[in-house]
């Protein structure tokens, strides 16, 4: 098959690209960020990364016609850009989106749709199934825009699949694992890595009592291929996560312990490591019931067993 994949010199795209690329398949990426995830694919003569936005709109249909399947990842992700840059998460994540579903639509490609868990917002009830309300709080807190612009993509896909695009929208939760993100930046996991590893203490916010259910790349990755390849997941949204939930003050425990850093927590205040416009989520945990019963795949990777792989991978770099 011949997959398209925007945003795939992120980190979930450059693990997709892989795998796709492992199976046998040709792959492009459409991405006109840093290639440094995906240099190591270059040498594949199945593999070819256009550089360009998806907001490049005849660049985008040429790629789309070649296209047998396209997953839309491109957007903007990362608290740091939700509080720090919210114009460009709104017209990248909403804009590109329609983009890309519309040339689909008009080439019949199916499209598998990145989402995100943070479009439940802070719904309390968790687990949170597909079906669960978005809770989510003023527009005058930035850090909403992500799970607005996510949620305006998601209606989108909707929208097209009652004109009969066959899209699959995935709701990944907290993914990570090696190419995260740069050290001190962007997710919980890279952040620490960079304190871990300087030996510095681990910027705890709060009390660090809020939860997460950190799923491990290649489960993510195998959540996703299925997606691309089964049919009857067509017009469903699908959560893809791990069971495991832990409290981000035990993640930092563990990364400690894990690493052998000498490393402690502090707690800190939001506003240390974030600007205004942040609001924390107090728990987050999927219903992966659907992942396991229409994608055939359970989460099997533990989080000390990923959170292991991942900081030898940081320590390497
Ligand atoms: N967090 C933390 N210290 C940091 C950065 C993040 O305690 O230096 C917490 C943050 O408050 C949140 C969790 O880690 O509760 C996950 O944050 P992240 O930005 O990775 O993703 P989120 O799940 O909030 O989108």
């Amino acid at each position: 098959m011949r997959i398209l994949i925007t945003g795939g010199a992120g980190f979930l795209g450059s693990h997709l690209a892989e795998a796709w690329l492992e199976r046998g398949d040709d792959v492009t990426v459409l991405d006109p960020a840093s290639d440094v995830k995906i240099r190591h694919l270059r040498a594949n003569p199945k593999f070819r990364v256009i550089r360009e936005s998806v907001l490049e709109h005849d660049i985008l249909e040429g790629l789309v016609a070649w296209s047998d399947l396209v997953y839309h990842l491109a957007a903007v992700v990362g608290v740091e850009h939700y509080v720090g840059d919210p114009y460009q998460v709104l017209t990248v994540n909403i804009n590109g989106t329609q983009e890309v579903l519309a040339a689909a639509f008009r080439h019949a490609k199916k499209v598998v749709f990145s989402s995100t868990s943070e479009i439940y917002g802070r719904n309390t009830a968790v687990p949170f199934h597909e079906d669960s309300d978005r809770v989510l709080g003023s527009t005058l807190i930035d850090r909403w825009c992500y799970a607005t612009s996510k949620a305006a993509g998601e209606h989108f896909c909707f929208a097209f699949a009652r004109m009969g695009l066959p899209v699959v929208v995935l709701r990944y939760f907290n993914v990570y694992g090696p190419r995260l993100d740069q050290m001190d930046r962007g997710r919980v996991v890279t952040i620490f890595m960079g304190q871990l590893l300087r030996g510095e203490p681990l910027t705890v916010i709060g009390d660090g009592s809020q939860t997460r259910a950190f799923t491990y790349v290649d489960d993510a990755v195998r959540a996703t291929v299925e997606a691309g390849l089964r049919r009857e997941v067509e017009g469903r949204a699908i959560n893809v996560g791990s069971e495991e939930e832990v409290a981000i003050r035990e993640l930092a425990a563990r990364m400690i312990k894990l690493s052998g850093s000498s490393s402690r927590l502090i707690s800190v205040a939001k506003e240390a490591v974030y600007d205004q416009g942040y609001e924390d989520i107090p728990r987050r945990v999927p219903s992966v019931r659907r992942m396991r019963e229409l994608l055939g795949v359970r989460a099997r990777v533990t989080l000390d067993d990923g959170l292991g792989r991942t900081i030898e991978w940081f320590k390497r770099q």
